[in-house]
């Protein structure tokens, strides 16, 4: 099935007319708009009509929110980003306090 219209949406709610690529039947139904119903629920959903799924050329709509889960995308990196620094930041610290201690040991 593919999405034809989306007909109203609260939030990430929908209500959609669906449509099937291979019999053109259509059918409301809802819907939750984030991109894995997009990319893998639509395409997925079989027609009540002929039983067929969506073909391979399908083309999934995009979420009104893809901005959004693009910027969380982006800060999970950033977050990873802070971790590797701190895991490098207290190594260095560790391995400079221990080099003092044999230091002073030797001495
Ligand atoms: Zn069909």
């Amino acid at each position: 099935m593919k999405i034809k219209e989306i007909t109203s949406q609260h939030g990430r709610d929908f209500t959609a007319l669906f449509e099937c690529e291979h019999c053109g039947h259509t059918y409301r139904s809802y819907g939750y708009d984030d991109d894995n119903f997009h990319r893998n629920i639509v395409p997925d959903m079989e027609c009540p009509i002929c039983k067929k799924k969506a073909s391979k050329s399908y083309r999934h709509l995009g979420t009104k929110y893809r901005g959004e889960e693009m910027n969380r995308k982006e800060r999970s990196r950033d977050y990873a980003v802070i971790i590797v620094i701190a895991t490098i930041t207290l190594l260095v610290t560790l391995t400079g306090a221990l080099l003092k201690k044999r230091i002073k040991k030797e001495r």
